[in-house]
């Protein structure tokens, strides 16, 4: 979506009202903004079916939890609001951003008496990283920044205040002209890239690094699944950065990022393999089918 994100038409679900765009807004004051109390989602519908819309409503709620924020909405109170701005906005393809954060009732370090506001936005967003991506992968800088120990950060919440290294490493990998940063994890171990998780091949078996201190992605979840049931062996393990480069293929998963090939990692390049081509075919028919499976 081009242009500001706060100026544009259309309806934002907010707070159990679905108001105009425009007017979807936080004071400076809100406790979410000065202390990332913040969790959020990122979903996409596909011919009107939300893919995996009660997994994401269920990991919304766990992100919130785990940041000790109160969740005012159950899943299928969630799940009827997904569908209801989606309705509201006339979309069948569209990528989906519900955000929970605590509001301006009270500022300090202390928020008990914060109340948990939650908006759900929506638009079109085809492609993440374009459609060039399909033959040729992205470009991946290794970055300085590393996902922290599991006790150190809320490693398995998608709370906003992890993302802040991923948008350094994403800046220097973009000012470096490379597409997305990799990161890896306080031990050194690959651990994914800034919005996505990541695989490799070699010699026919399929690897993924274990999520114990960054987000199983539910795409992740989804592409074991569907890789095991095409035949292949997914390996979930500690993977180095020098097994990783010396791949067959490698591609990474994440709900906007769907099964995205990579072709460079630092001085090292990839091809768009068979493997990565064949379950980038077969996600693209499940997320397509009329009934989309469960994670
Ligand atoms: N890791 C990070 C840091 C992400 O932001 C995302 C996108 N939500 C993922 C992995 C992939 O998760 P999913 O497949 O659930 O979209």
């Amino acid at each position: 979506m081009a242009g500001n994100f706060s100026d544009r038409d259309g309806l934002i679900w907010y707070n159990g009202k679905i108001v105009p765009w425009r007017d979807a807004k936080v004071h400076v004051l809100t406790h979410g903004l000065h202390y990332a109390s913040s969790v959020f989602e990122g979903e996409r519908a596909y011919n009107g079916t939300i893919f995996l819309c009660q997994e994401h409503s269920e990991r919304f709620i766990r992100s919130a939890q785990l940041i000790d924020m109160e969740m005012p909405m159950n899943a299928e109170e969630l799940n009827e609001a997904k569908y209801a701005i989606l309705k509201a906005n006339n979309l069948t393809d569209a990528y989906i951003r519900p955000v929970a954060f605590r509001g301006s009732e009270q500022l300090g370090i202390s928020a008990q008496q914060t109340k948990t506001h939650i908006a759900i936005a929506c638009w079109e967003w085809p492609s993440y990283f374009g459609n060039e991506a399909r033959e040729k992968g992205i470009s991946l800088q290794v970055a300085k920044w590393r996902a922290p120990m599991p006790d150190t950060a809320t490693t398995a919440s998608k709370a906003a205040c992890l993302y802040a290294t991923h948008t350094m490493s994403k800046h220097t990998a973009e000012a470096a002209g490379f597409t997305d940063a990799l990161m890896l994890d306080y031990r050194g171990l690959v651990a994914e890239c800034t919005g996505a998780n990541i695989f490799m091949i070699k010699d026919g078996k399929i690897k993924t690094p274990d999520p114990d201190c960054f987000l199983n992605g539910l795409t992740r979840q989804t592409v074991i699944k569907l890789a095991e049931e095409h035949g292949f062996s997914v390996d979930v393990c500690q993977i180095t950065l020098e097994e990783l480069l010396s791949a067959d293929e490698i591609f990474v998963t994440g709900t906007a990022a769907e099964i995205t090939a990579i072709g460079k990692i630092n001085d090292s390049t990839f091809t768009v393999g068979p493997v990565t081509r064949k379950l980038r075919d077969a996600y693209e028919s499940l997320v397509r089918a009329p009934k989309a499976k469960a994670a």
